[in-house]
């Protein structure tokens, strides 16, 4: 056949060949124009000594292709086995997850039978960028970046796919009552970048109460799109709570890749005896065609597979006495979608898919940068030799150029000046020096600064510089 895609394909382990074989054979049967290339990644190349599980010319096939279909791997007992989902997602950059999440009632046991919800978790920063540090006996940190190409890329894509999917409004979940800079340059990013869909209906809800909705009241949401962490916990919230866990695929997306998987594991006790579910890897080979420019294909394949899931041919994992009428192994169900293909669902809503080739992705911008300040310098100590007067007592006699201790914090709590006697103190200070007004503070002066702490016989573990970005501060500001 002329033009076909090609797709990097790996059959991973457990279920795994099984649930891929079943989900190829119903795409192509569907008329999926497609060109397999097949890798060998999990448990297998592992063992044969490869950290990160993938065999490498395993690469090779992925720069060609651009296009992943993975079926769920093992990772094998014992450490030293890197994660290959995250050596992929960051490898291949990675930066959007989407998670669809569906209820369908009456054919599979839900609370919220109305429930049709698109998660979009930024996959690459936030916590997850894995750089964490112990700094004194007592305190150990980890280090939230949040970017803002970052923010723009994953933000703009669930705008995209809203447009695209025909959703109708786009939520984001932050935390920036308390993060007012990282997630809060996340909102701003947000309301920036909704104002360019008027089209689509926007919101904002802080993390903790919109989990709560989302949990109760999931039919009030369609796309929502949020940092990492808080993407990964409701991002499975959101698949359990639908009463589908087995069903939901996923997408990974980047600027030049796409990995599309399951969101389920192995199941190695499920393995080889074709009782496993191919569904979450088919509805992931959905969203694959899809984006690689063949939506009739996928809604031929969506619509056929609802059809026999309203028909009540359903696996083990789905079956319930009185609502299913046969129960299947893996290659009698993908018979049954087969022969489904061209019919629509008469019970559950048909689905209708653009193509994703019409997706205006993030495209670098040059933007005027920021005029930078440097105005103080927050000095971390670790320190347990008294209490925090005695701490600011000595620290106010040491300067440097303009440099003067203004304030101290423990676990981000002001213990100098005028601190509380009650407040609980840890081993780890954070003491801000800033510039006196009028005065520009320098480099050198920070350096200045350190050797003076040090000779007055403190312990200093890291510094973080103190700018003004055209004339507004990048740093938070101490209160009490
Ligand atoms: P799992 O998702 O494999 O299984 C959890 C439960 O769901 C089991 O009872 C299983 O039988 C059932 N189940 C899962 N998928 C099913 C399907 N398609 N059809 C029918 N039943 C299904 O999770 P686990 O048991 O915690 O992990 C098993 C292995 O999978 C581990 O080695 C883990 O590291 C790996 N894993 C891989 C991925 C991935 O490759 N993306 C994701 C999660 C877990």
């Amino acid at each position: 056949m002329a033009g076909r895609v090609p797709i990097t394909v790996a059959y991973g382990d457990g279920i795994g060949p099984e649930i891929m074989e079943a989900t190829l054979r119903i795409i192509q049967a569907a008329g999926a124009n497609i060109e397999i290339e097949t890798i060998e990644i999990g448990e297998k190349v592992y063992l044969r000594g490869v950290e990160t599980g993938m065999e490498p010319g395993a690469w090779d096939s992925l720069r060609r292709t651009k296009v992943f279909l993975k079926a769920p791997i093992t990772t094998p007992q014992g450490g030293g086995y890197k994660s290959l989902n995250v050596t992929v997602r960051k490898a291949l950059g990675l930066y959007a997850n989407v998670r669809p999440c569906v209820s369908y009632h009456p054919f599979v046991r839900t609370k919220h039978p109305n429930m049709d919800v698109v998660i979009v978790r930024e996959n690459e920063e936030d916590l997850y960028a894995g750089i964490e540090h112990r700094q004194t006996d007592q305190v150990y940190q980890c280090l939230k970046l949040i970017t803002r190409p970052g923010s723009e890329k994953v933000i703009r894509y669930a705008f995209e796919y809203a447009r695209v999917h025909n959703r109708k409004k786009v939520t984001c979940f932050v935390k920036d009552n308390i993060m007012k800079l990282t997630d809060g340059l996340f909102h701003k990013v947000f309301d920036e970048i909704a104002a360019e869909y008027p089209d689509i209906e926007h919101e904002t809800w802080i993390v903790d109460i919109g989990a709560a909705k989302l949990a109760d009241t999931p039919e009030q949401f369609d796309v929502v799109v949020m940092p990492n962490l808080y993407g990964d916990v409701l991002s499975d919230v959101a698949a359990q709570i639908a009463g589908s866990v087995g069903l939901a695929g996923s997408a990974n997306i980047g600027e030049h890749f796409a990995m599309f998987e399951a969101i389920h594991g192995s199941a190695p006790r499920r393995a080889g005896q074709n009782l496993a579910n191919p569904s979450g890897l088919l509805l992931a080979a959905v969203m694959m065609l899809v984006h690689i420019g063949q939506p009739d294909v996928a809604m031929r394949v969506h619509n056929a597979w609802l059809k026999t899931i309203e028909d009540g041919i359903h696996t083990y994992d789905i079956f319930k006495e009185g609502v299913s009428r046969q129960k299947v192994g893996t290659r009698e169900f993908a018979d049954a979608v087969i022969d489904r293909l061209g019919e629509q669902p008469q019970v559950l809503k048909p689905v209708s898919y653009g193509t994703s080739e019409s997706l205006s992705l993030w495209r670098k911008k040059d933007r005027p940068k920021a005029e930078k300040r440097l105005v103080g310098v927050d000095v971390f100590l670790d320190w347990d030799k008294g209490s925090p007067n005695d701490l600011g007592n000595s620290l106010s006699q040491v300067s440097a150029g303009p440099l003067q201790l203004r304030v101290i914090t423990n676990r981000g709590v002001k213990v100098w000046p005028d601190g509380l006697p009650e407040t609980f103190c840890t081993d780890h200070w954070r003491c801000r020096f800033l510039g006196r007004e009028g005065e520009d503070v320098q480099p050198a002066h920070v350096v200045q600064l350190l050797e003076r702490v040090i000779q007055a016989g403190f312990d200093p573990i890291k510094t973080e510089n103190l700018y003004l970005f055209d004339g507004v501060p990048g740093f938070s500001a101490v209160h009490g």
